[in-house]
Parts: structure tokens; sequence; C-alpha cells
């Protein structure tokens, strides 16, 4: 009797498990798992995403122009090489499916985006893991594992959990070191949020070329996670080949309202990132002093590297935090070890983290 079996490759994916919202016992936990925006979106955003609901019943522009129109006008970019989808996710899983099939090989460097693997392993594709030894992408490391088969090389810039990224110097040695027929998939999610002079989140790669795609998410610095919407920046040939596979309303009416507001508002952008930016140091520099490794980030985040010792390694450290109504994220198996992330919240509960921390490595 032949039975109902899902195709090659599905079976090798592990449900994906979203950041922890709760801890038993305690009515208003502080969620730092997620990597969402603590200051939530612009008021203007919101105002948008309100009106919206009057309009419920319409379907959404599937040109998705007005948004478009504002990206393009905000980053001084041509609206021919825009496309936004249902959360940077959705873009990124398009793009692989396009192009990458069972035959092929995808090199995943490997801190980029977990759902890459995913939607290259559900096309039945071989996917190969690029190591960061450094705890950032690793051009030589991706290079030395170019084969015939290759396809496509995906990378997270900032990466995540490390919130570390590639240089400008070494974006572009790995793209001209690319033969042209790999695709290089630039995730930068956390661009928004880096202000180092030698970070290139892949914008001008992306206009100039014809195979680099940067996504860009509204679910982080702009706090619009619950909306799902993102966009990518490629060359047109690409853009035609995803307006192909793209379902003609991926992205709903309030998202793309909210969204167009949100990136218009480059005031309240200005105040998320300023706010972002005096806790990474602050939080960075605090607890290095308490004897917790912190990994240098550019993003929204803090990987923290505990001792040992375990009274105070990392597992330790998760139980006590939540203990104190704490949800930072657990670095599952095959990231690096002994670590915690969390991610940069309000004032009080940056404040909190501090507490909770100090408490726990004097103990
Ligand atoms: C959060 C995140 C994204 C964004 O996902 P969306 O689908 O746009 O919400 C992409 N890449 C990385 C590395 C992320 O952490």
């Amino acid at each position: 009797m032949t039975h109902l079996t899902a195709r090659p490759g599905i079976l090798k994916i592990a449900p994906y498990k979203q950041g922890a919202s709760e801890v038993d016992g305690i009515t208003s936990p502080i969620k730092l798992s997620s990597n969402e925006s603590p200051l939530g979106p612009s008021p203007r955003a919101i105002a948008a995403y309100e009106k919206a609901a009057a309009e419920l019943f319409r379907y959404p522009d599937g040109s998705q122009h007005n948004l478009i129109a504002a990206i393009a006008g905000r980053f001084d970019l041509p609206e021919s090489k825009l496309i936004c989808g249902n959360g940077s996710d959705e873009l990124i899983q398009m793009l692989i499916r396009a192009y990458v099939g069972p035959e092929d090989e995808i090199i995943i460097s490997e801190q980029a985006f977990a759902m890459c693997r995913v939607h290259a392993l559900a096309q039945g594709a071989t996917v190969v893991t690029a190591p960061e030894p450094d705890l950032v992408a690793d051009v030589d490391q991706i290079l030395a594992l170019l084969t015939s088969r290759t396809r496509m090389v995906a990378l997270a810039s900032p990466n995540n959990p490390a919130g570390r990224y590639l240089t400008k110097t070494e974006l572009h040695r790995l793209h001209e070191n690319l033969p042209e027929n790999i695709l290089l998939l630039v995730d930068s999610a956390y661009a928004d949020y880096v202000e180092a002079e030698d970070y290139d989140p892949g914008l001008m790669l992306a206009n100039t070329t014809k195979n680099v795609v940067m996504t860009r998410t509204f679910s982080k610095l702009y706090g619009l996670s619950a909306l799902r919407i993102g966009w990518a920046l490629c060359h047109e040939s690409i853009i035609d080949i995803l307006q192909r596979i793209r379902t003609p309303f991926n992205t709903n009416a309030p998202a793309l309202a909210a969204a167009e507001q949100a990136i218009l508002d480059v005031a309240y952008e200005t105040t998320v990132r300023a706010h972002n930016t005096v806790w990474l140091e602050k939080l960075s520099a605090t607890l290095t002093d308490l004897g917790i490794e912190v990994i240098p980030s550019v993003a929204n985040f803090i990987l923290m590297r505990f001792p040992n010792d375990p009274a105070k390694n990392a597992e330790s450290a998760w139980r006590f935090l939540l203990s104190k109504g704490i949800i930072p994220r657990p670095v599952g198996a095959g990231g690096p070890a002994n670590c915690l992330r969390v991610t940069i919240g309000l004032d009080s509960e940056n404040e909190a983290v501090i507490a909770a921390l100090s408490e726990f490595m004097k103990r």
C-alpha cells in the first residue's frame, strides 16, 4: 500500500521555535527574546494602520506603489528595483524558490536568517553551511565552498545572534569573487541600527549589479513586526522573476499604509536609533564589567557569553533571568556555545537586566 509522503527534504526541517513570551507565575514579563522594538512604531504608522480599518473590505494595492515610492524616495533608489513582501522572510523564500532547485547547492553563512535553511531544504536543495569562526560572515570560508552546483550565497549583516557585520571591503571582495551566475543575498534586517562607518548593507551592490539582492524589514527598527512587511532591492531582471511568483496581494493594506508612514517619519526613526545606540554601549560596557563576555554588536541586541562555571553559565543565567521575569533568547544547538541573546529594551527593562545580572554574577 502506498501512503502519503511529503517531498524529499521537508523532514530535514526542524519546526521553528518562536522567542518565548511567557514565564510561569509572572504577569507581565520583560520580553527581550525576539529583537522587537521596545519603542513601538511611529505614531504616524499607527494612525495609518487605524485609518486602513475603514477599507478592510477592499483588496490591497497589488502594485504596492505607494510604499515602493516612499522607499525609493527615502533611499534614492529606482522604483523598478524594489519589491515588498510579507516580511522579508517571504522575499527570501521567493528568491530561494525561484533560483535554487533540487540539484543545486546554496551556501548559507552560519549566522544567516534561520529561515534560509528551511526554504532551501523545502526546495530539496543541498544546504552548505559556511562557518563563522569570528562570529561574523567569513568571505574565505564562503568562497572555499563554491562548486559548479552553487546557485546562491546567503548571509546576514549584521548577523544574528552575534550582531556583527561584514565590512564594506569584505562584502565587495565576496561579490568580486563570485561568478555572475550565483545570486548573493545580503539580509540587512538590522541595517537601520548600524552606525559603523565601514558598514555596507549591500545597497550599492544591489542597485548596480545583476546578482545581488538586499533585503530589509519593517519588523525591527520600525516596530511593525505584527504586520509582516519587508522589502528587497535588486536588478530588474530579478524583480521580473520574483513578480512572476509573487501572489498579487502578498502585502496587506494596513501593512502597506503603516510601513509607508514609518519610512517617511525620519525624525521618529532617528529617535529610535539614538535610544538603541545609547543602550547598546551602556549595556555592553556594564555587562562586561560584571565579567560577562559581550560580543560587540551593532544591532538592537547583545550576545553574551557566560563563564563555564556551572553556577554562572548560560543555562543558569537563563533560569535566573526567567525567575526575575526577564525573557532572553537562548542560543540553540549549533550556535555560539554558552550564550544568551537579549534585545535592547526600554530604559527600565535594560536597568532590570543589569540589576538581575549583577545579582547573578555576584552570587
Ligand atoms: C528578524 C530578522 C529578519 C526579518 O524577518 P521579517 O520576516 O522581515 O520579520 C530577517 N533576518 C534576520 C537575520 C532577522 O533576525
